[in-house]
């Protein structure tokens, strides 16, 4: 039988949860710090709680949805957590330390549906959507993590997964990633990236006010439509008008990741393309090139390509920083994440 995990509930479910018990509500808010705030591993620490009332917890309700399989580390100190879910599946979350940032990457999906063409995760194909507490998990065994946890002072939803295809479970995490009496990281300090599912982007605009970051990686339809097949769903034009409209708060911008292939996407007029396309949006840039995994039909391009394009975007008053690609020896860059994840945010 499926067991039932606690962390699938928000404080207003917990409450209501914990109420049908026959507890007081306030418990509810006692076991919801344990489960965040003090990030316990096991009931029996949470020793305020009645011994009746443990005892419940032990029987009916799963403390953890993930089962840490393995940590792999690289020279550059990013560590690569690596966790089996309870129906076998597995996925990964990555910490990446890039002082004073240590930023995890989490998963939303086991597997993805959508298949970019220079994506690693994506030519494993879909398994499952990750439940709430799936999602919450990866960051409270991270940073339980003696070696870095207590660092982690950014989250970036760039790892397995199209996390807006995924989209009730990850704003259920997101509520419970920003709640104060959560797990109390600010909306500043998390960062959503999406390939530009445009009907939930809107919806997350006036749900959350966590950072946006659109995957983009072309300049036009025409190359966009090769690399991401989304693109036929949602052309550029339909997503670009997303991000103008998009409520961004005081001082934000949208972050638009741009993986360099080369040959394909990395010449200067297509640098120029960018610009246009961007125009009327409060951007920045992050440039990654291509890591390339066995299989791969792509070529990372040569340094002076990648420079030429960062040039040309920079004259036309664009912020865009090359981000360097992490934990390579250890795959960490799966779909590219680890890159894309050093200072997405703001
Ligand atoms: S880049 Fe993201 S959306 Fe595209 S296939 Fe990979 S994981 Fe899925």
């Amino acid at each position: 039988m499926k067991p039932f995990f606690i962390k699938n509930l928000t404080l207003e479910q917990l409450e209501a949860w914990v109420t049908a018990l026959g507890e007081r509500p306030f418990r509810a808010r006692q076991l919801y710090r344990h489960l965040y705030a003090r990030n316990v591993s096991s009931w029996s620490q949470c020793t305020d709680l009645s011994r009746s009332f443990c005892a419940r917890l032990e029987s009916d309700a799963s403390l953890h949805a993930l089962a840490l399989s393995r940590v792999d580390e690289a020279r550059d100190g990013t560590r690569k957590y690596l966790f089996r879910l309870h129906d076998g599946n597995f996925i990964e979350s990555v910490l990446i330390p890039d002082p004073p940032r240590c930023t995890l990457c989490v998963s939303s999906q086991a597997g993805c549906a959508l298949g970019c063409k220079f994506c690693l995760t994506g030519s494993m194909g879909f398994k499952r959507n990750l439940e709430t507490a799936e999602i919450v998990d990866q960051i409270c065994h991270a940073l339980r993590d003696p070696k870095l946890g207590p660092e982690i002072n950014s989250l970036v939803f760039m790892g397995m997964g199209e996390p807006l295809a995924n989209y009730d479970e990850v704003l259920r995490a997101l509520t419970i990633i920003t709640d104060p009496n959560g797990l109390m990281f600010s909306h500043r300090r998390v960062t959503l990236s999406t390939v530009g599912l445009v009907p939930q982007m809107r919806r997350l605009g006036t749900e959350t006010a966590v950072n946006l970051a659109i995957s983009i990686h072309a300049p036009n339809d025409a190359i966009r439509d090769q690399l991401m097949p989304v693109n036929r769903t949602y052309p550029l034009a339909e997503l670009m008008r997303a991000c103008r409209e998009y409520p961004l708060q005081a001082r934000k911008r949208i972050t638009f990741e741009y993986i360099l292939l080369h040959g394909v996407n990395d010449s200067p007029a297509q640098a120029k393309e960018l610009v246009r396309l961007l125009g009327g949006v409060r951007a920045k840039i992050n440039l990654i090139a291509f890591n390339p995994h066995p299989g791969s039909i792509y070529r990372t391009p040569p340094e002076e390509k990648i420079l030429g394009f960062q040039d040309v975007l920079r004259k036309a008053n664009l912020t865009a920083i090359i981000r360097k690609s992490r934990g390579s020896e250890i795959s960490a860059a799966c779909g590219q994440l680890a890159a894309k994840a050093v200072n997405s945010e703001e």
